[in-house]
């Protein structure tokens, strides 16, 4: 009896088409057979399953993976809903391409470290292999390194033979251009898929704001009067008002002389004055 289990793998293939990236991921957990199929980086059929379920069910993500990666990982790599790669907790993450990795913001911190901590440890040979990322601090920008990264390509440099060094570092330094390219591309494309939103450094947000009832505006036409000139509506205690405007102005007026004149006698001239009076 044919059943799922022995089914001929070009027909499991076929079937897998109608799957989504989570389906075919809980698929592969499912038994050994299941796993052989799903998880074979070097089978080109098992890339075609991964690469049209991505196609199909997340259209959006349309680039190619980056060189060097198979599908399987890459779609995997897709998959932010499932939350943080490192520790599986954290639902908030982000794809770093240059690790090739998806993790949150806290792995991400302990997991990452400064240039200016590990440039006298490394030469700058092999520090030229070595993605990174460009982190925009608050106060200033520094360039980070994946340090698992580091370890792994800096243990495969200093056990390679002095005559393969050069080729290798060419592969690398190939590698490398090709990671930075692909994460430069990638955020670009972040910016064109992400719609623009303004950012308004505002709390609360104006949606939660109550609406303010503004107060009473009928104090403004005892004003408007006063604005105008003669010609204008005036009430019969008008000159009366406008008169008593134009003393407070006046009063003001010298009051301010009076202190413009008081604050300079304290300044440099203020000793002579005294002495003009006081002798
Ligand atoms: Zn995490």
């Amino acid at each position: 009896m044919l059943t799922i289990i022995n089914l001929p793998p070009e027909l499991f293939a076929k079937f897998c088409t109608f799957l989504s990236p989570t389906d075919l991921l809980s698929l592969s957990q499912v038994c050994r057979k299941f796993r052989g199929y799903l998880c074979a980086p070097n089978s080109s059929t098992t890339q075609q399953i991964w690469k049209e379920s991505r196609l199909q069910f997340i259209p959006k993500e349309d680039m190619p993976p980056p060189e060097g990666m198979n599908e399987e990982k890459y779609v995997l790599l897709l998959m932010t809903e499932r939350g943080c790669q490192i520790c599986k907790k954290n639902k908030e993450c982000k794809i770093y391409w240059e690790f090739e990795v998806r993790c949150c913001k806290s792995c991400f911190t302990v997991n990452t470290i400064s240039q200016d901590i590990i440039k006298t440890k490394y030469s700058q040979e092999f520090l030229d292999i070595i993605p990174y990322r460009h982190h925009v601090g608050f106060f200033d920008n520094e360039i980070l390194y994946w340090e698992k990264q580091i370890d792994l390509i800096y243990s495969k440099y200093c056990n390679l033979p002095k005559e393969n060094l050069q080729s290798w570092l060419n592969d690398r330094k190939h590698i490398f251009n090709s990671i930075m390219e692909y994460s430069k591309q990638r955020i670009s494309k972040d910016k064109a898929d992400t719609p623009y939103v303004p950012s308004l450094n505002f709390w609360p947000p104006i949606s939660m704001l109550e609406p303010v009832e503004l107060p009473s505006l009928s104090f403004i036409p005892q004003f408007i009067p006063i604005r105008r000139n003669n010609t204008s509506i005036q009430s019969p205690d008008e000159p009366k008002r406008n008169q008593f405007i134009k003393s407070e102005k006046k009063k003001s007026t010298i009051k301010f002389h009076d202190n413009y004149t008081s604050s300079h006698m304290k300044g440099k001239n203020f000793k002579n004055k005294f002495v003009h009076r006081y002798g």
